[in-house]
């Protein structure tokens, strides 16, 4: 790569793309790929710190994966990634393995060689790791580190903004969107290109006797069934609908394009799967049920109120004995006194 030129070409890319408004793992992935060019390698990765703080976990990466779990985490302090993220500054390593600091971990597919890792600021407190690889040893030059301290400093404030923006969107236990995500997930006017309005429909799902698990079994055990059933719920969603952690216990599927008979199927095969469900709590599997209530917009009809009529039916549906769908009748429900 001619050094100068072809750089700030890629770097002027790179800051091109953040600029324009994406979601934290689209970033992530343009930052990566911009990176491996300017330093030259296949792999370049990005780690970031969970929640609280105690461990990276692997967000990202451009290449093969160097361990045979990819999934393989560092906890803050610990190996090369651990040391960065805690002290907040860069290493770079011609032989990455004899370094002391380097953390073995059984599974290692390949050679690791050469290293640069340097810190993704928010400020001063570091939020992440982005980090390069490469099989021979010295490879990484001096320049090379710069260039990889100089897209951290430009990605930094664009990956705390997308973050930020993320968390106040997204319920952390589920990864399902919440109240919030769910305003800006909601159609205002489903019209499509030839002006024909398109249904829209929403599901309410609640599980059956949820407050039994958490007696029986804790709060932990419970946690987990909710984690399963959001993981099951987004498997019967199609591009562009959206499941939303309404309450506790409590998901609302959003379906654009959906009309009632169809929210209706939908829901009843998201009902079956749930019931043949097995939440492993070691010794023993744990099952559970839902109960389902759906309702199509009416012409005109407010997020509120259509949420509400489709509350109406899971409240009939939980008096009927659970475990069950109902439709909520295409008329709107009367006023209360
Ligand atoms: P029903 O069949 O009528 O829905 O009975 P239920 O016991 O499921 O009652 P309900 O849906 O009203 O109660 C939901 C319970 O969910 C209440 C609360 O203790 C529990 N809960 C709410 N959020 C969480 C959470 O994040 N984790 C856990 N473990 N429990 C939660
Ligand atoms: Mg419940």
């Amino acid at each position: 790569m001619n050094p100068m030129t072809d750089r700030l070409h890629v770097l002027t890319e790179l800051v091109y793309e953040l600029q324009i408004p994406r979601e934290l793992d689209e970033i992530l992935e343009s930052i990566v790929e911009h990176a491996a060019v300017l330093v030259e390698t296949q792999r370049v990765s990005i780690r970031l710190l969970d929640p609280s703080r105690t461990k990276l976990i692997a967000s990202v990466r451009a290449g093969t994966p160097l361990h045979e779990d990819p999934s393989v985490e560092f906890r803050l302090g610990e190996g090369l990634m651990g040391w960065i993220a805690k002290h907040a500054r860069p290493i770079r390593s011609g032989n990455a393995t004899m370094d002391r600091r380097f953390a073995h971990r059984p599974g290692m597919k390949d050679e690791m060689g050469s290293f640069i890792g340097v810190p993704l600021l928010a400020g001063s407190v570091c939020m992440g790791v982005l980090s390069a690889v490469h099989e021979q040893e010295h490879y990484f030059s001096e320049e090379h580190e710069q260039v990889m301290l100089l897209v951290a400093g430009i990605c930094g404030p664009y990956l705390e903004i997308a973050r930020l923006s993320r968390l106040a969107r997204v319920d952390p236990l589920t990864g399902a969107l919440n109240r919030r995500g769910l305003e800006g997930a909601f159609p205002d006017e489903p019209i499509d290109d030839s002006g024909i309005v398109r249904p829209l429909s929403v599901v309410i799902t609640d599980v059956d006797r949820f407050k039994e698990i958490n007696d029986r079994f804790g709060h932990a055990v419970g946690d987990e069934a909710i984690k399963g059933v959001a993981q099951l719920l987004s498997t019967v969603l199609r591009v562009g609908d959206a499941v939303v952690r309404y309450g506790g216990d409590e998901f609302v599927l959003l379906l654009p394009g959906v009309d009632l008979a169809q929210a209706g199927r939908i829901a009843e095969r998201a009902q079956e799967m749930i019931q043949k469900l097995e939440i492993d709590l070691g010794e023993m599997k744990l099952k559970l049920t839902a109960s389902m209530g759906v309702a199509e917009r009416l012409s005109g009809e407010s997020r509120g109120d259509l949420i509400k009529r489709a509350d109406e039916a899971l409240y009939e549906a939980k008096q009927a004995g659970r475990n069950r769908v109902r439709l909520a009748e295409k008329k709107p429900s009367p006023p209360h006194p």
